[in-house]
Formats: C-alpha cells, structure tokens, sequence
C-alpha cells in the first residue's frame, strides 16, 4: 500500500520534497468497514491550504498524515452490509493505494450512466462549485456579460458554458493561446483573453463593451484589478477562489488599493459573495439532473488531464497551481 504524506509545510510555492512516499501493508476491513482500492485520485487547487496551519474553512493535513482528496475507488473487501466487493464509488481516500472506510460519505456510481471519472469534475464538486456559484450568486440574465478567469479549467470552463445556456456573453481568461483556442473553438466562448498577454485590461476592456455584469471570481490578483474598472452597476461577483495568491508569503507592497476597491462597492453598488460549494448541499439533486442531462445532450463538454500513477501526484499538483494542467486534473492510481 502506497501512500503519500505531507512531509513539510511550504512557504511559498510548495514542491515535491514537501511530499513522501510511503509503503505499508494493506489494511483489513473490520466488522462494519470496507476496503477501498484507488482507480482515480482527483487534485483540486484547495489542497494547496490544507497543506499550510492557517486557520481556515476546513482543519489542515497534520505533518506526517496522508494528503486528502477525493477518489474514483473500488471496494476491494467488505465486511459492511451495503457494499459489494467490485463495486465503484466515489470517495475522499486521499493520496493512496488502500484505504478503510465505514462506509460514511460513500457515493455509489454508475460506470454505464456516464465515465466515473466525471464525478470527480464536470459532475462532482466543481461542476456543482460553478454550477451553484454562478446561478446563486452570479443569477446571469440573457444579453449579459459574464467573466471568468482559470476558464479552462473544471470550474471555469462549466460557468462559461452555463451562462451561454442561459443567454449571456461569456469571456473566458486563461493563460496561453492553446487554451484560449479551446474555450472560443470547443466550448463556444464568445471571446477568451490570455492573462499572460502584455495588455490584459485594455484587451478585456474591449472583449466587454458593454462593460462586465458577472465577475465569477477564482484567481485574484491581477485579473481582478483588470475586471474591477469594467464592473457595471449591481455587477454580482461569486468569490469562489483566489488562486494566484494561494503561494504568497506576505501582502503584496502597496499602495493600499482597499479604499478604491470599497469605494467601488459603494458606488457601483457591487455585490461580491465568497461561498463554499457545500454551502448549496441543497442543490445537489438538481446540479446532478440539470448539468447531467446538458452533458448527455451534448450542451456542455468538458476535458480531463490524466496523469499515470500516484507517484506522480505531488508534481502534477505543484503544476495545477501553476497552469501546467489543461482540464480537470485527475491522477490514474490503479
Ligand atoms: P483549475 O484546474 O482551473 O486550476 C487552477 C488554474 O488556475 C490553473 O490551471 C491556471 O490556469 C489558473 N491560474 C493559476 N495561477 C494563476 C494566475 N496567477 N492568474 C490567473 N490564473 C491562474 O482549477 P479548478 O477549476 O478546480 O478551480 C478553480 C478555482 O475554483 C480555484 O481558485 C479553486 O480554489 C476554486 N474552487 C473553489 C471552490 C469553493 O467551494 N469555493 C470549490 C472548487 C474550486 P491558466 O493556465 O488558465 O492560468
């Protein structure tokens, strides 16, 4: 049994050394509990702050502990009443090969209703982060302009999506020109920018003429402070992740721009709302039907990036946060 567990905290970019690999031996079910095998580990750019002791929405990873994250897994033993060896559910094993469970928070899937894989992006957690953040914060109406950065990735690329299938404009921000090309090509973004480009304010300035009602929010930074001008009256912006800022170490130098960004609320009378996914649980069943029928019908599409082998985990990781990725990032275990 492989598994990987947090060596050190990062300050800063974290890297592979902040990870070991470790063997054991493969544990047994008692009575009540299941042996799950890992086939799929997804990696998910929250990971970054269990990896550090701030406080935060969730308790972080202790040194020394198994990295958390949510598995594609099989149950490969059982001693618990309602689970079968051979079948597939999605669980949170984390970063390794076996792993015991009572059976709390398993989710049975369904390999012939659609690829279990997407259970872990375009039908699981970030499907429902964009889902429930852009049509419960973000309320898009048709003939607006919606804008989203990290647009290429699982949550990005279903707001984009969503707001097209709900009337809107969306322009996508992602870093290179490939990506750009998929979101205006493959996903039908009306327009898509480069973050990295020299010029992104002018370039989104000119993407959004009408100016940007919707800002769904996940990277921060510079991005913002190129959206933040554009944004209409009663612009409503999802604060869903800043993850250009999730490697820095300390405040950027000033000047201090609090005071124009207040001002900004203020007057334009924003609306800016963080939230975490699970904040909407209730709207679990409808994200499932609504966004599973799209993507059976074809009107939404999504793009994995698999990675071989658990080994490989710690550096696909370090690469998300970076935007080595292009698509959900997903490793195959087993
Ligand atoms: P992605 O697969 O999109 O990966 C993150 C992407 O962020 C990278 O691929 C990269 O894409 C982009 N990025 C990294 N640094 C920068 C930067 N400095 N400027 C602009 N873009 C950058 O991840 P997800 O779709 O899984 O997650 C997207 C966001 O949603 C994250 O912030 C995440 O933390 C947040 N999230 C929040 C949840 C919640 O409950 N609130 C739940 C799930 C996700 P590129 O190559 O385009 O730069």
């Amino acid at each position: 049994n492989r598994r990987i567990v947090l060596a050190s905290r990062p300050h800063g970019e974290p890297s592979p050394a902040h990870f070991r690999l470790e063997e054991g031996r493969v544990p047994s079910p008692g009575p009540g509990e299941v042996l799950l095998r890992t086939r799929y580990l997804s990696l998910d750019p929250y990971m970054r702050g269990r990896m550090s002791a701030a406080k935060s929405y969730a308790k972080p990873v202790e040194i020394g502990e198994v990295m958390v994250g949510a598995t594609v897994s099989e149950v490969a033993a059982s001693q618990h009443p309602e689970f079968r060896v051979g079948e597939t559910v999605l669980a949170s094993a984390g970063w390794q090969d076996y792993a015991l469970s009572n059976g709390a928070g398993l989710r049975r899937l369904d390999p012939e209703a659609a690829p279990v894989t997407t259970a872990l992006g375009i039908l699981g957690m970030p499907g429902m982060t964009a889902y429930t953040g852009l049509l419960q914060i973000g309320r898009p109406k048709p003939g607006e302009t919606v804008v989203v950065a990290a647009a290429a990735g699982p949550v990005g690329s279903l707001v984009g999506q969503i707001a097209r299938l709900k009337g809107a404009r969306a322009v996508g921000i992602a870093g290179g020109p490939e990506k750009c090309a998929y979101l205006t090509q493959e996903l039908g973004f009306d327009a898509a920018l480069d973050h990295r480009a020299s010029d992104l304010a002018g370039d989104l300035a000119r993407a959004c003429p009408q100016g940007i009602d919707v800002y769904f929010e996940n990277v921060g930074g510079a991005v913002f402070e190129a959206v933040l001008p554009l944004l209409n009256d009663f612009a409503r912006v999802p604060v869903c992740g800043l993850v250009s800022g999730y490697n820095l170490t300390e405040l950027p130098e000033g000047p201090d721009r609090t005071p124009l960004l207040m001002r900004s609320i203020l007057t334009r009378r924003l609306h800016l709302q963080g939230f975490i996914v699970w904040d909407f649980a209730e709207c679990e069943p409808d994200f499932i039907r609504e966004v599973g029928g799209w993507l059976r019908e074809g009107r939404v599409r999504h793009r994995e990036d698999i990675v071989d082998g658990l080994e490989n985990a710690p550096d696909a990781f370090v690469g998300l946060l970076r935007g080595a990725n292009f698509g959900k990032l997903v490793v195959k275990v087993g």
